[in-house]
Parts: C-alpha cells; sequence; structure tokens
C-alpha cells in the first residue's frame, strides 16, 4: 500500500478526512476517484478492529455496488445471512425469512476486508490523490487568525506536525475529536442497556442466522460470521456490570447455554472468565449540526447509532457516498462556496432520524414481540 506512514511534514490537500473507518475509507476512494486530492488520517497503526459493525443492509450494499465494491468484497468473503430465528427453551419458536426481492436478512463483511478492499481500490487507481497516515491522531483545528479553519493538527507517530486542506471531515467516530474541537455538540441518549460481546467458534453446521432469545427480559442475540464463527450480543441493564462481575460467572454463562444448548461445547471452550466478553456502553447521539464553516461530520461523528437493527455502518457507507457527491460538485469551482455542506444533513438527516426511532421501537417492542411467539 503506498502513502501510508508517510514522514512527519506539512501535507496540502484538498479534503482531510480524519478517521479510516468505514464512512472516511469510502469517502477518501470516492473523492481519489474524482481526482481530489485527500489526507485519510487514522490514530490506529492498521485497519484491523474487533467487535465492529460488521452486518451490511441493504442500503449499504446498494452503495458498496453502486461502486463497484460489493462483488470484490464477496470474492474476499462474506456471508450472507438467511434467516431470523426466535428462540425458546433451547428451540425455535418462530423464524422470519427474507421478503422474495432480498436474498438475505443482511451480510456478514468482516470489517478488515471491507476497509481492506476500499482502501486497496483506492491506492491502486491509475493516478493516486489519496495519502494515508496511520498511527496519526487529529489533536486539534489548525485556524488562521481569524479563526477560519485551514486544516488540523496532528501527531504522526508522536511527532506534533499539521494538515492544510480546503474541507475538514470528522469521520472519526462517537467519541469524535473534530467534532469536540469545532464545538458541534451531540445530544445523547442512553438506551437502558449496555452490551456484552463474545466471539467463538459456530458448532458445525450451523446455518447462517441471525439467532435472538430472551433471557430474563433481555434480548440475547447471536450472528453468524464469515470464517466459522459466531458473536454473541447480550443486553444487560445499562451499568449493570461491575455488578454482575462481582457475582459467580458459571451460573452467568450458563443462561447462554440454556437459550442456545447447541453452543455448549464452545462456550465451555471460549468463554471462561468475564475477560472472555468485551463491554459496549449503548448511547446513541444525534449531532445538531453537521457542518461548521468547511468542517462537516459524517457516520457515527454526527449520529451515534446502537447495534439494534444494524444502521450505523450502512448510515456511514450512505453518508460518505451522498458527501463524495457533493464534494465533487464544490471542487468544480475550487471549495469557492462551502454551501453545498450544508445539504448532508438536510439530504441525510431525516432517514437517520428515522433510523434512530426506529431502533427505539424495535428495543421496546422485543419483548412483546416474544411473547407473542409464544401465544
Ligand atoms: C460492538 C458494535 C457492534 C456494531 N454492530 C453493527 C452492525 O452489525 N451493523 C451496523 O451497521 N453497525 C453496527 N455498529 C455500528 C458501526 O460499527 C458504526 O456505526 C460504524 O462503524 C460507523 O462508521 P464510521 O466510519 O462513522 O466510524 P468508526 O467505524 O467508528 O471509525 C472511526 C475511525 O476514526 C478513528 N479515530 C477516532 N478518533 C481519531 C482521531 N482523533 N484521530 C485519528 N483517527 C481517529 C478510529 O480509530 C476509527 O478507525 C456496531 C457498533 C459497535 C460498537
Amino acid at each position: 500500500m503506498n502513502n501510508t506512514n508517510e514522514t512527519n511534514q506539512t501535507l496540502t490537500v484538498d479534503v482531510c478526512i480524519v478517521g479510516a473507518g468505514p464512512g472516511g475509507a469510502l469517502l477518501s476512494n470516492l473523492l481519489n476517484r474524482q481526482g481530489i486530492s485527500t489526507a485519510l488520517i487514522e490514530r490506529q497503526p492498521h485497519l484491523h478492529k474487533s467487535f465492529r459493525g460488521e452486518l451490511l443492509n441493504t442500503d449499504g450494499e446498494a452503495i458498496l455496488n453502486k461502486h463497484g465494491l460489493y462483488s470484490i468484497i464477496a470474492e474476499r468473503g462474506a456471508l450472507p445471512l438467511e434467516e431470523i430465528q426466535y428462540w425458546e427453551d433451547g428451540k425455535i419458536i418462530k423464524t422470519i425469512f427474507p421478503s422474495d426481492e432480498v436474498s438475505h436478512v443482511g451480510i456478514h463483511v468482516p470489517q478488515d476486508h471491507l476497509l481492506e478492499i476500499i482502501v486497496t481500490q483506492s491506492q491502486q487507481q491509475e493516478q493516486n490523490h489519496e495519502h494515508i497516515l496511520f498511527n496519526t491522531i487529529m489533536t486539534g483545528i489548525l485556524r488562521e487568525k481569524t479563526g477560519k479553519p485551514v486544516g488540523i493538527n496532528i501527531r504522526q507517530n508522536g511527532v506534533p506536525s499539521s494538515i492544510e486542506a480546503s474541507i475538514i471531515v470528522g469521520a472519526d467516530g462517537r467519541y469524535s475529536a473534530v467534532r469536540k474541537h469545532s464545538g458541534m455538540i451531540p445530544l445523547i441518549r442512553k438506551h437502558g442497556y449496555d452490551l456484552l460481546w463474545a466471539r467463538i467458534p459456530a458448532p458445525v453446521g450451523w446455518e447462517p442466522a441471525v439467532r435472538m432469545a430472551s433471557m430474563d427480559g433481555q434480548q440475547l442475540a447471536l450472528f453468524s460470521q464469515f470464517g466459522g464463527y459466531v458473536q454473541i450480543g447480550w443486553n444487560i441493564p445499562q451499568g449493570s456490570y461491575s455488578k454482575l462481575r462481582e457475582l459467580p460467572f458459571t451460573p452467568f454463562v450458563q443462561k447462554l447455554v440454556t437459550a442456545f444448548p447447541c453452543l455448549a461445547d464452545s462456550v465451555k471452550a471460549h468463554i471462561q472468565t468475564w475477560s472472555d466478553f468485551v463491554l459496549l456502553s449503548v448511547e446513541s447521539s444525534y449531532s445538531e449540526t453537521w457542518t461548521q464553516d468547511n468542517i462537516v461530520l459524517i457516520g457515527d461523528a454526527a449520529h451515534t447509532m446502537t447495534p439494534t437493527g444494524a444502521f450505523g455502518l450502512n448510515a456511514a457507507l450512505e453518508d460518505a457516498d451522498m458527501l463524495a457527491e457533493l464534494l465533487t460538485r464544490m471542487a468544480q469551482d475550487q471549495f469557492a462556496s462551502m454551501k453545498p455542506l450544508q445539504e448532508l444533513q438536510s439530504l441525510r438527516g431525516d432517514k437517520v432520524k428515522q433510523q434512530l426511532a426506529r431502533q427505539i421501537e424495535m428495543e421496546v417492542s422485543f419483548q412483546q414481540r416474544y411473547e407473542s411467539f409464544l401465544n
């Protein structure tokens, strides 16, 4: 891969994108295709992350197809999930199949594959205008004396430096530094639950599916994953984890086996202590404004979603696609006017708000839906 870990010198680009998650990586790729120079900066030393959004829905799939990326990603490895199963007392009580027009209820795409393909495909453009800087953290906004943002301050491999840019994009996730340094305020909402995640090998012969169970009124969800794994998402009451950890571990994990007896061997071998779970503190947020001057937010930085319904990854890809169109238009007059940036929120905000509302509906109705299947 070219251009990674470049030497510390001031770089000048059209668009500086903070965060090489799905939103930032796709945006950089699409701008590079249009001959717009970008700096894509990522604080991690690589693209590998565990426990991130990996379930692609039809919206995300459509964006990747539109840009000729989905087939390459699928070739690298993706797993369409065939149905949603609801379980009770170790048995399936209800199965929901996809509609006729869609052949899956979601596609598991390891985020490594997704990001690697998006980044590699971009770097292979005949004319490469994209600079990728790993181990680089955004530390502040670079401003003229007038206060006008002209780029960002960074620390690359620990060394302070800066990047000058006409446009600054915060694609840096739920705790966005770009959002914080530019004073944009997120409205944060708690959802009454946190999530424990674990990934274990799937039992042999398991069909690719989403499996749900209700455990003490809390949702337990299993997602088949590419490569023969199952990801477990276990809702626990918000803020309860430290108390939970004081309790004996075995009876807790036994509930998982009671809900899904076929997992018994894999659970026994791979979930032995509390440390085999990763805790996600669940919250959603919506930034009141997504733009300020020449700064714009996308993805989780603009609107963090909870994992319910698996919208977040897909929404980040949709934002990137839309922003790439706006920036391509703005590049035609050398970014003379920042007005088109504001269109992003007008074009995307309503759908995002609907998805945030849908998540709450899904969270509230889970138990009711379960009870209706049992009656
Ligand atoms: C456990 C979990 C499960 C989820 N499951 C799903 C799912 O199944 N389907 C779905 O659609 N969504 C899911 N989501 C949500 C999904 O992961 C996010 O919505 C999606 O990753 C957002 O993409 P993004 O590009 O906006 O930001 P992110 O993926 O968060 O990427 C932001 C990037 O910015 C980098 N960064 C942060 N700060 C700085 C800085 N100061 N300087 C430089 N770099 C920085 C980070 O290292 C990161 O790589 C899940 C989320 C979690 C946490």
